[in-house]
């Protein structure tokens, strides 16, 4: 997870974070004993990828491609392939297979990568590997996972059921994503081919779906606005950006009022992109005018309104925080990240966007106190000991800078880089006592972390 937090490709965004981990929350909470004995957390992000992709990885990670979020024409139709891949996790398929291996001896990775590069190939090249030497292992592994796959939909569709999501269309997500793939490329997207659409498999859902009453949903605000984002920022080149406005203006035509919010939503991020500021305010405040209910309307915005007013007010901070403002602007933007952290106390970006607020007004006393605190609550967040550290450096508090720095690195893995950060510290010029025997104590541990980290790469 280090390691794909570091991939580019990693889609690190607050809004699109929150409205993923909030649903798939969610669904967790839909399937009693998902979080297993151990009360396992789940993690869900998204990778800018325009490939139909989703997967888990060990530990209860789940990630959606961006095509994926754009394929999904309705947060039931995410929700499939989603608790889809919940199902693995708590059925613990990974954890399970590789108990499996350890059971048979051995299993060389060099011949199961060799399997699944084979099965993607096509049936026979598959053929062809297991009549080599490790033919009977492979075969067991393939087996073992036809039966995970089964299990996985099975979990799926109770999570889908209990978590008040319409399963009907299911079977027609599934096969919608595979003629669009065969009108468009050859290529099969990466979750069907690992999940094909076998007769089985269909006859399977559809008996369950049979058992199962119709639900119609009605889907969030947040739900679209989080597509438009994904549709923004899987390609924010010159080329991208036309592309995506192009979809955003046909989208404006749709009778939904939704749909047209979250195209005027999209627009303000293609606008803020492309750093015009003031044309970005303007199409927010639009996006916003656009869910106002009228005088007297009872107008309902889905299940979750606080999620869709929460993202509104963020963009808006986003705004107001991009580059190119001008400074006399940042009291008022202040106060409206106050206002708007106390209104959502639960987003941590927009936490973070208050921070930031504060450091560019100049508020650094306020700013530091608020991030001491952030720290102290949310100790696994790198980026609040890079405002903390931000803080410091514009405080002049060199030793301080340092050692925050290193702890941000110590979060995001990078121990060495942290070491050598407390070596900084503690040649600044204004370490005090207590610094000192911080800096001394902490890089003990961290030497100690060092160590063992090199004996399991040697053991490996
Ligand atoms: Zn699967």
């Amino acid at each position: 997870m280090r390691d794909v937090r570091r991939d580019p490709a990693f889609l690190d965004d607050d809004p699109i974070l929150e409205y993923l981990n909030n649903f798939g929350s969610a669904l967790v909470a839909a399937y009693p004993g998902a979080r297993g004995e151990t009360g396992a957390d789940f993690y869900f992000f998204a990778m800018r990828d325009p490939m139909l992709n989703a997967f888990a990885l060990p530990g209860g990670f789940i990630a959606a491609h961006t095509g994926l979020l754009l394929a999904a024409q309705n947060e039931s139709e995410l929700a499939s392939v989603m608790s889809h891949e919940i199902g693995h996790v708590t059925q613990r398929h990974i954890a399970r297979m590789i108990g499996q291996q350890k059971q048979d001896a051995l299993m060389p990775l060099a011949a199961l990568i060799l399997a699944a590069l084979a099965s993607k190939a096509g049936p026979d090249a598959a053929v062809g590997v297991m009549m080599g030497g490790q033919g009977l292992q492979i075969q067991r592994q393939l087996n073992f996972s036809r039966d995970a796959e089964r299990e996985a939909d099975r979990v799926g569709f109770q999570i889908m059921g209990s978590g008040g999501y319409d399963t009907s269309g299911m079977v027609g997500f599934f096969q919608r994503l595979q003629t669009a793939t065969k009108v468009y490329s050859d290529l099969t997207p990466p979750w069907l081919m690992s999940h094909p659409l076998t007769s089985e498999r269909i006859a399977d859902i559809q008996a369950r779906i049979r058992e199962t009453p119709f639900r119609q949903r009605v889907d969030g605000l947040e739900f679209h606005l989080v597509r438009a984002r994904a549709r923004v920022l899987q390609d924010v080149s010159t080329q991208g950006l036309i592309d995506a406005t192009k979809v955003f203006e046909f989208q404006l035509t749709n009778q939904s009022r939704q749909q047209q919010a979250a195209a005027q939503y999209g627009l303000a991020l293609v606008a803020l992109k492309r750093g015009e500021l003031t044309k970005a305010g303007d199409l927010l405040a639009k996006a916003r005018a656009t869910m106002k209910p009228a005088a007297g309307a009872v107008f309902s915005t889905g299940q979750s309104t606080s999620d869709a007013a929460s993202m509104f007010a963020s963009m808006s901070l986003e705004i107001k925080l991009a580059p190119g403002q001008p400074a006399s602007m940042a009291p008022l933007t202040v106060k409206e990240a106050e206002q708007a952290y106390q209104q959502f106390p639960l987003s941590r970006g927009i936490a973070r966007q208050y921070a930031k607020a504060l450091i560019a007004s100049g508020q650094l006393d306020k700013a530091a106190v608020f991030l001491r605190e952030q720290v102290r609550l949310y100790r696994e967040e790198p980026k609040l000991y890079e405002l903390l550290a931000q803080t410091y450096a514009a405080q002049g508090k060199l030793s301080l800078q340092h050692i925050a720095l290193a702890e941000s690195y110590v979060l995001s893995g990078a121990v060495p880089a942290a070491v050598d950060q407390l070596t900084i510290a503690r040649k600044a010029p204004d370490a005090s006592f207590y610094d000192l025997a911080t800096i001394d104590a902490r890089e003990r541990e961290l030497q100690e972390r060092v160590k063992e980290e090199k004996k399991e790469n040697k053991e490996r």
